[in-house]
């Protein structure tokens, strides 16, 4: 049934001993995550920000990954499908909360002050929790709201635009900054920009990390978005930088910030204070970005 619902819903699928085997897969998976969430076995891992305008590293991503005792470590997308599946994911999703606030005050207290962006699911936006779950977790690390950026993908908020609008709203009046996440992949609706009070869009890296040959096409469709922020009030990152020439054309059309492997891969957390302190000095500012 699972088979033929993920090939597309109203399907037929016929059985094979594999399926019991994946599924069977799932479940020992599904168990071992409830276990690892209090076991303490999820990390965060923390993807540099630039901002293009100081050439300076103000922020990072929280990125989660699970140290599986015999599987080494794993990334979300071996993990995060199972959670939605079995229940998970509003725990899994407090955890981070948890420990992206405890992170950010652990740096302040070295002296280091940056911005974290979290990644919500769609199961708590849909709860109605987010905006209680923000505020307890900023109290409880006594951490100030501006330091942290609540980071939405468009499937999250399909559900329940309205809803989804009002809690975004809500956290941008506590301080908290909120960004749509990926956009420019799937459908992203351009109604999203005008309707929801977001402050950043994360441009997505099907659109930046564009193939050799069609860079006047990923430039066009840059400009284009990063002009419907504007327009809208809302500063754009372009996600998935790879090459220096993707980074130049960051720049060039007006991307407020930028983050991809070129910049830096996902760190742990004990690397990133030393990592901000050398892009500090070494940092360049670029010109014409915004
Ligand atoms: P995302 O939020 O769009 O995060 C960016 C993903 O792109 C990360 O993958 C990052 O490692 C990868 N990436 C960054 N720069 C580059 C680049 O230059 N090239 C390429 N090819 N990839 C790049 P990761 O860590 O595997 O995360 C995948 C997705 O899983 C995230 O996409 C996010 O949607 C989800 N995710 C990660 N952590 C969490 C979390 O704590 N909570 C929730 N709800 N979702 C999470
Ligand atoms: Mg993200
Ligand atoms: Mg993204």
């Amino acid at each position: 049934m699972y088979a033929a619902k993920a090939a597309g819903r109203n399907r037929v699928h016929v059985f094979h001993p594999d399926l019991r085997t994946a599924a069977e897969r799932r479940a020992t998976l599904a168990g071992e995550l409830r276990d690892a969430l209090v076991r303490d076995e999820l990390v965060l891992h923390y993807q540099p920000v630039l901002h293009l305008a100081s050439g300076r590293c103000t922020g990072v991503e929280a990125l989660v990954r699970w140290q599986h005792p015999e599987r080494g470590l794993l990334a979300p997308a071996e993990f995060l499908p199972i959670a939605e599946t079995h229940d998970l994911m509003t725990p899994l999703s407090r955890w981070v909360l948890t420990a992206a606030t405890r992170q950010i005050a652990a740096w302040r207290r070295q002296g280091l002050d940056t911005v974290v962006g979290v990644n919500i699911s769609a199961d708590q936006f849909a709860g109605g929790t987010l905006v209680d779950d923000v505020l307890s977790a900023l109290a409880a690390a006594g951490v100030p709201p501006e330091q942290l950026v609540i980071e939405l993908t468009e499937t999250s908020v399909a559900e329940d635009p309205e809803g989804a609008a009002r809690q975004m709203a809500e956290l941008r009046r506590r301080g908290v900054e909120v960004s749509i996440d990926d956009f420019g992949s799937g459908f992203s609706s351009l109604g999203q920009l005008v309707t929801l009070p977001a402050g950043i869009l994360k441009i997505d890296r099907s659109l930046v990390n564009y193939t050799e040959g069609h860079r006047d096409r990923a430039a066009a469709a840059i400009a284009a978005v990063v002009a419907l922020g504007q327009a809208c009030g809302i500063r754009s990152l372009a996600e998935g930088v790879e090459t220096e020439g993707q980074l130049a054309l960051a720049v060039e059309l007006g991307c407020s910030f930028a983050q991809g492997f070129h910049i830096s891969r996902p760190l742990p957390a004990d690397a990133v204070p030393g990592w901000i302190a050398a892009q500090h000095a070494s940092a360049v500012p670029a010109a014409v970005a915004h």
